[in-house]
């Protein structure tokens, strides 16, 4: 056996050689072993399933000849991540699809809300309906940026501090103290709340992917549109955005649902094997408890998602859509027993488990209790998507703590924040 395929680990070994072992093949796991890795430890990665990747995985979920993104697609986070720069990822034929149209709200009258990139498209866009708000949209959009560049982008990417520390440092610049402005918690309120038992999202997702003989083509005054990376429907106004949301709370969906769809081959046709054929998807928020079950709503929501889908877009006829695959947060718990609940930051967004907290105190710089053991995922600061900041952070702790020289910098938006936040 050994000659073909290699060494084989035992099931349960009692000792090995080996410097780092991550648990999980996920992008922060995958992250971790590389730095180290290429920082000279000997580094083995064990995952549970066959395919690598974790909630970044590509698979061929519409058998045959289809690829769909079947979790994370919207990368929000590529302009500050410090894998990309330190391994020369762009080098090795890593494209980031950036699309200048990054969502498009469609309504139910055709009218259209685009928002872009580029500043001046999307106040152009609001333009059509106010001009009090594309001036003030244009107004916070800087400031917002500026956050993103000085401090939660380089943030993401160094071990957090404790809440109050945080609090003081950022009073020392205007857009530390805007930030604190956005907060709604005052830090009384964080102490007061008391500790909890580890809480999962309320929410999930429910993703319907279909393969359908041509790209979704909407109704709307702004054909545009059609090339939006992410498009809004059926949501009508802010009271049904609000009304969606509460039912999911309370484990409910009925027919007032909206979500979001991306033409994924539109903009990877890698993804497409077979001589026709569009891959896309419709995702919405959902509860993992949805009430009667996902056995029996999912054919339901399935039937009523493809409705939505056509009356926005009236060429997603029936006849037109040749596979589709509906994936519920249950769905998706089984596919990572690590997202439980269909949770898919790994863990709740409270004020007890964000930041200093993210999974508590003794664990949160990734080291923990137990010697040797450290965390490297989502359920830790700074928390879900495709950050890489829980991999990145985890392999510097594992670097220094094991005496490795660091072969890697921070970024220059990292440096600016230790700069100014952390000394
Ligand atoms: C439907 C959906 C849509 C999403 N959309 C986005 C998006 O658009 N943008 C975005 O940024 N994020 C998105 N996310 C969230 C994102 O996928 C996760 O936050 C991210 O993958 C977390 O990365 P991770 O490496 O910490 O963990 P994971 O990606 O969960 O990887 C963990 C890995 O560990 C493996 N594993 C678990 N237990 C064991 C074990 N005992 N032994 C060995 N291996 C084990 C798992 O199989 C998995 O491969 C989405 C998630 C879902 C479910």
């Amino acid at each position: 056996m050994e000659g073909i395929v290699g060494k084989v680990f035992d099931e349960f070994p009692t000792e090995s050689n080996w410097d780092v072992v991550v648990i999980g093949a996920g992008p922060n796991g995958l992250m971790t072993a590389a730095y180290l890795a290429r920082a000279g430890a000997k580094v083995a990665i064990i995952e549970r399933r066959y395919e690598v990747g974790g909630g970044l995985a590509t698979e061929e979920i519409l058998f045959p000849g289809y690829y769909s993104n079947m979790h994370a697609i919207y990368h929000m986070m590529v302009d500050y991540m410090p894998a990309i720069k330190d391994f020369n990822l762009d080098r090795h034929a890593l494209v980031w699809i950036k699309p200048n149209l990054q969502m498009a709200m469609v309504f139910g009258d055709g009218s259209t809300l685009l928002l872009t990139r580029m500043l001046e498209d999307t106040v152009d866009s609001i333009l059509k309906f106010s001009q009090k708000d594309a001036k003030a949209f244009g107004k916070h959009a800087h400031v917002w940026q500026r956050m993103m560049d000085e401090i939660v982008g380089p943030a993401t990417y160094l071990p957090p501090k404790p809440s109050l520390d945080l609090i003081v440092s950022m009073q020392r610049t205007e857009i530390g103290r805007e930030l604190l402005e956005l907060n709604e918690k005052s830090p009384l309120q964080i102490m007061n709340e008391c500790f909890e038992n580890w809480k999962y999202d309320k929410w999930s997702y429910y993703t319907l992917h279909v393969v359908s003989t041509e790209m979704p083509k909407y109704q709307c005054d702004d054909p545009w549109a059609n090339e939006s990376f992410m498009t809004v429907i059926g949501f009508e106004s802010t009271d049904q955005v609000v009304a969606h949301w509460k039912n999911v709370m309370k484990g409910k969906l009925d027919k007032n649902f909206g979500g979001h769809v991306t033409c994924e081959s539109f903009w990877d046709p890698h993804l497409v094997r077979m001589p026709t054929g569009k891959v896309s998807f419709f995702q919405m928020h959902a509860p993992y408890d949805i009430e009667g079950g996902w056995e029996k709503r999912g054919q339901e929501l399935q039937e009523a998602t493809l409705d939505k889908w056509h009356k926005a877009a009236p060429n997603m006829k029936r006849e037109s859509i040749m596979m589709l695959n509906g994936e519920s947060p249950v769905d998706i718990e089984i596919r990572f027993p690590n997202m439980r609940r269909g949770g898919v930051k790994h863990g709740d967004y409270t004020p007890m488990q964000l930041g200093f907290n993210r999974p508590n105190i003794e664990c949160s710089t990734s080291k923990t209790p137990i010697e040797g053991l450290y965390l490297c995922g989502a359920s830790t600061y700074p928390g879900g998507m495709v950050t890489g900041g829980p991999g990145y952070i985890a392999a510097n702790k594992v670097a220094e703590d094991i005496g490795l020289k660091k072969w890697w910098k921070p970024t220059r938006l990292m440096e600016k924040y230790i700069k100014t936040y952390l000394e």
